[in-house]
């Protein structure tokens, strides 16, 4: 076996990966038309409503309210159903902050469930044992593109009348069992901020099946005031942000959409493939996806278990980082509920499974531009890594 780079052998990746251009003329050409109505105000122009028709189209909802960021669409949704003071909203500690700023803004009380060890998704039976006579509803934060166990967290929210949003920023076409992720719940929302799989620079949108909630939705994602008849009512029983989005966004949402399915099967593709390629290394724990679903990886995260690798996640990502894999050991800093803005509020130890996951794991993005070289290096560079420590151990 060659010597690891990181000891001074030759690195796996002798070539750069692969980049490509994420907005071309189909933008442009949107972006042209959307100056050209002369408005640039989502109420008037016709690319934000285009936008939202196009996205409800792909999912097979009714409706879809477009939101200024995924941010923005998450408290959109959690302003539509009523969540406030004295309600607690479930949802889970490895997260965008973007998914706890809403339920934070409304004066509701974010609970942390634990995870399940390798999808990294809310375990259902965590979830219920937080549940109390305070509950109002589940964030289910889908990660990494990787589909959460919709079918046990749905038949827990039935049984306690709870409210489901999903947190699809990081899922776009993510699958449970044959049905898209952000269908399931009371709303999905998602994110097209700069990083995601698709890009308005920044944006957001929810989908819902209910009328009403739309409506809502609508006019809370706009200091709720109310366009809906064609007059704007602006008497508001409560108190809303301005999350619109501009038609400059809703423009560039049009053509990024028609680029999603491509992007997101070619994310499918290599992230199943490194899995496939690199299961069965020991202590080396691939993402778990359910069966029956489909991840669009946003990003690849697997664990190191360092009883049986002979390294630890940190050790494990110098080793790949040395090899020209730009891996790193963790996602966030620490779970959510540890950041300074909670002052101590949740004990260390509240959810076990999700601190360990953040200690052994180790994860580099994924991209669809990547040819199969690249992620034949990337598979090449993790055997090797796991054959020289393991080997040794
Ligand atoms: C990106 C992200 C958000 C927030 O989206 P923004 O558009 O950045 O506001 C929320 N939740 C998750 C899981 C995310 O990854």
């Amino acid at each position: 076996m060659s010597t690891l780079a990181l000891h001074g052998g030759p690195p796996v990746k002798t070539t750069p990966f692969a980049t490509g251009r994420r907005f071309g003329d189909e933008e442009l050409q949107q972006l042209r038309e959307a100056l050209e109505q002369n408005t640039l105000f989502y109420w008037y122009g016709k690319k934000v409503s285009g936008f939202c028709e196009k996205l409800a189209g792909i999912y097979g909802m009714p409706y879809c309210a477009a939101a200024s960021s995924g941010t923005a669409a998450i408290h959109t949704a959690v302003g539509a159903l009523g969540i406030g003071p004295g309600d607690e909203v479930i949802t889970t500690p490895i997260t965008d902050m973007g998914t706890v700023i809403g339920i934070l803004y409304e004066g509701a009380t974010p609970v942390f469930a634990d995870l399940d060890p390798h999808t990294y998704n809310p375990d259902p039976l965590s979830i219920e044992a937080n549940i109390t006579d305070k509950t109002k509803a589940i964030v289910v934060v889908h990660l990494a593109g990787n589909p959460a166990d919709m079918g046990a967290i749905l038949d827990i929210a039935q049984r306690h009348d709870l409210k489901v949003i999903e947190d699809c920023a990081q899922s776009w076409l993510s699958y449970y069992k044959g049905r898209l992720a952000g269908t399931f719940g009371d709303f999905g929302c998602f994110s097209t901020n700069e990083f995601k799989h698709i890009s308005t620079g920044d944006g957001g949108a929810v989908l819902t099946r209910d009328e009403l909630l739309y409506r809502k939705a609508l006019m809370f994602a706009d200091k709720n005031y109310d366009r809906i008849g064609g007059m704007t009512i602006r008497n508001c029983e409560t108190l809303a942000p301005n999350y619109r989005m501009t038609e400059l966004q809703g423009a560039v949402g049009i053509a990024q959409l028609d680029k999603l399915a491509a992007i997101c099967a070619r994310r499918n593709e290599l992230g199943d493939r490194i899995t496939r390629e690199i299961s069965g290394l020991p202590g080396v724990h691939p993402p778990k996806v359910l069966e029956g679903c489909k991840s669009s990886y946003w990003f690849y995260m697997m664990r190191i278990d360092e009883s049986q690798a002979g390294v630890d996640a940190q050790g494990f990502a110098d080793a790949l980082q040395a090899e020209g894999i730009p891996a790193g050991k963790g996602y966030i800093p620490t779970c959510v509920y540890e950041y300074p803005l909670f002052r101590g509020a949740y004990p260390k130890g509240l959810c076990p499974v999700a601190e360990e996951i953040l200690e052994t794991c180790v994860k580099f993005t994924i991209s669809q531009f990547w040819t199969d070289d690249d992620a034949s290096d990337i598979v090449a560079a993790i055997r090797k890594v796991a054959g020289w420590y393991g080997g040794k151990a």
